[in-house]
């Protein structure tokens, strides 16, 4: 644990610093409010919009055993991507390394999931397999454009979400599930088609604020326009949907206005309640006590070579995949398979947060 606090220290003030990509201010780290709470959101999320139903959900792959030991109390890697394009950089991973990185993933006994099915305890994935998440940042056209001829039905194949979407169709126990942290007008253009599609096939948009701004200094006006117009964008391109969690574009602070988490702003009222942040490690379960939903860590995905400080390339995907996947599952979070109950390893219930139902958990051997 002290290891991963060290890191996570190191992720949030230097990763942090250049989040994106995008007009950064030099040397501005991510505001170092650690994971403590920040500020509940005031209102309580409606009712979630079911996850919509996939061409997966009709051939529901029957129940398969993964190959580890379910632990809901282990970490649960949610991983960063910003451009899909070559050469690979700081800020671009190639279509070759993509396809690599979650084929790698899919044997290694992974299965993906939203970052709203994490905030709200809904894991839903076969005994003795791991979440993970695919998170991807400022709807870069890169992310998501249309093949020749599929305009509004099929997306391009290297693109980010066409390689996810070919990904689920040749291997259906990998479920159409990443999140896409957007700003205003993603994707190049066609953007509410986009939107509305990525939301038909069971991928989940959040918000990444209207102008990927700083929230840390934002009024209570403005952050109503950013977070809120971002919101209220969504929900209005797609009706029943809500939005429900953001990408922090640089950083946060402990007193930001209560609009970062709920408002109403054109016909729409918002619920903020979960919240990533720009760098890190593998996150903390959500039934945890180290659980803080607005602040929660990520591990970007870059070529180590990029990343200006050596200290800050064991923070990357390449540096954590050999050890998250060669550990056989020893700090990960595994699924029990059942949404009801919460498996925890022996001796470890004084990691569980306070609002576990303790009828819920089981000790596992
Ligand atoms: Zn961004």
């Amino acid at each position: 644990m002290a290891r991963r606090m060290t890191l996570l220290a190191m992720g949030l003030t230097l990763l942090g610093a250049a989040a994106c990509g995008q007009a950064a201010a030099p040397g501005r780290p991510l505001a170092a409010a650690a994971p403590v709470a920040v500020a509940a959101p005031a209102v309580p999320h409606p009712t979630p919009a079911p996850r919509p139903v996939t061409a997966d959900a009709a051939t529901k792959v029957a129940a398969q055993v993964g190959p580890f030991v379910p632990n809901e109390l282990g970490e649960i890697p949610i991983l960063e991507i910003h451009n899909v394009a070559s050469p690979e950089s700081r800020w671009e991973i190639t279509p070759a390394n993509l396809r690599a990185i979650v084929a790698n993933l899919y044997a290694s006994g992974f299965r993906p999931v939203t970052f709203r099915d994490v905030v709200e305890r809904r894991i839903d994935i076969p005994r003795g397999f791991a979440p993970v998440v695919l998170s991807f940042d400022d709807g870069d056209p890169s992310q998501f454009q249309w093949a020749p001829g599929g305009q509004g039905t099929t997306p391009a194949a290297n693109s980010a979400v066409g390689i996810l979407w070919n990904f689920h169709l040749a291997h259906p126990s990998w479920a159409a599930a990443a999140s896409f942290y957007v700003n205003q007008n993603p994707f190049g253009g066609d953007s509410a088609a986009k939107i509305k599609w990525l939301v038909a096939h069971g991928f989940e948009v959040g918000d990444h604020t209207m102008n990927h701004v700083d929230m840390s200094k934002l009024d209570a006006a403005q952050m109503l326009y950013q977070v809120g117009g971002l919101a209220a964008w969504v929900q209005n391109t797609v009706p029943g949907y809500h939005v429900s969690t953001l990408a922090y574009p640089y950083g946060f602070s402990r007193n930001m206005p209560a609009t970062a988490w709920t408002g109403s702003i054109n016909g729409q009222s918002y619920h903020i309640q979960g919240a990533l942040l720009v760098a890190g490690n593998p996150a903390p379960s959500p039934y945890s006590k180290a659980w803080n939903p607005l602040a929660v860590p990520r591990i970007q995905v870059a070529d180590p070579s990029t990343v200006q400080r050596v200290s800050d390339r064991a923070l990357v995907w390449s540096a954590w995949e050999p050890r998250l996947l060669a550990n056989h599952g020893a700090e990960l979070y595994v699924s029990d398979g059942k949404p009801g109950t919460v498996t925890i390893l022996p001796g470890e219930q004084a990691q569980l947060a306070a609002n576990v139902p303790p009828a819920s958990v089981v000790v596992g051997k």
